[in-house]
């Protein structure tokens, strides 16, 4: 039914007693959103003379949150229009199949959770929530929504408050909790799947080389190369037909 090198993928998916993904901007991509991080996407884009580095930082935040959501606006705000794709979907049933003890993600776009996906740990923070910057209440999306949309800053109703979304912004440390459970889930993982990521910015980097550095194994789905691609025991560049043979096979077990 599938090729060689994908039973070889199934052969190391059925063995493993502990099974980690981690997902990056490809997989974002892929459901039409703009890379984040890449030379063409919004990160390289000029906004009021300044760098999107510098819209998403604290500094600049703490100090005029009206550019931020002004930039924001037509960028983070718009994610409600895309849709999770067959690859969100292929790893929400692989979850339910009780073969996925958890998705890590560098996105930051809500589509695997929209997808049905539960074990979902999102290491640069999530659109999803919101909270005061004064007094922490929090916030979900779709109650800043409309206010960002206006044009207006969100504040806080209980004490006036900016609202900031709980995204990892420049200049900001990545949740201490959220990347010790990363660490342990995988060190602890006889296989650990990367999906649209390219594996060099850190945590992500670190993380599939604990996993291979304590014996567990490594599968590449990535259009580009990787500086882990010789650390795998299989590759695919494909993220699409890499997903319609996963969704086949979770049907067909
Ligand atoms: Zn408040």
């Amino acid at each position: 039914m599938f090729d060689k090198k994908f039973n070889e993928f199934i052969s190391l998916l059925e063995r493993s007693r502990s099974t980690v993904v981690l997902t990056g901007a490809g997989v974002s991509t892929f459901s039409g959103i703009p890379d984040f991080r890449s030379s063409d996407g919004i990160y390289s884009k000029q906004y009021k003379h300044l760098s999107v580095e510098e819209i998403i930082s604290l500094p600049l935040f703490e100090r005029d949150p009206e550019i931020f959501y002004s930039w924001a606006k037509d960028e983070w705000y718009n994610l409600a229009d895309f849709e999770p794709s067959i690859v969100h979907i292929a790893l929400a049933k692989l979850e339910e199949a009780g073969k996925l003890d958890g998705l890590y993600t560098q996105n930051i776009d809500m589509l695997h959770t929209r997808a049905g996906s539960r074990k979902v740990y999102e290491l640069h923070g999530s659109a999803a929530h919101h909270h005061c910057t004064s007094c922490r209440a929090s916030y979900p999306f779709d109650e800043i929504y409309a206010t960002v949309k206006s044009g207006s800053v969100p504040k806080c109703t209980k004490c006036g408050g900016v609202i900031k979304p709980d995204i990892i912004f420049y200049g900001e440390n990545l949740d201490n909790s959220l990347l010790t459970r990363a660490y342990n889930a995988f060190s602890k993982a006889d296989l650990a799947i990367a999906l649209g990521t390219s594996l060099i910015v850190q945590p992500v980097a670190s993380l599939v080389y604990t996993t291979i550095s304590r014996g567990g194994e490594l599968v590449i789905v990535n259009r580009q190369s990787t500086p882990y691609d010789r650390n795998a025991t299989v590759r695919f560049d494909d993220l699409k037909e890499f997903s319609e043979a996963l969704l086949a096979y979770l049907k067909a077990r």
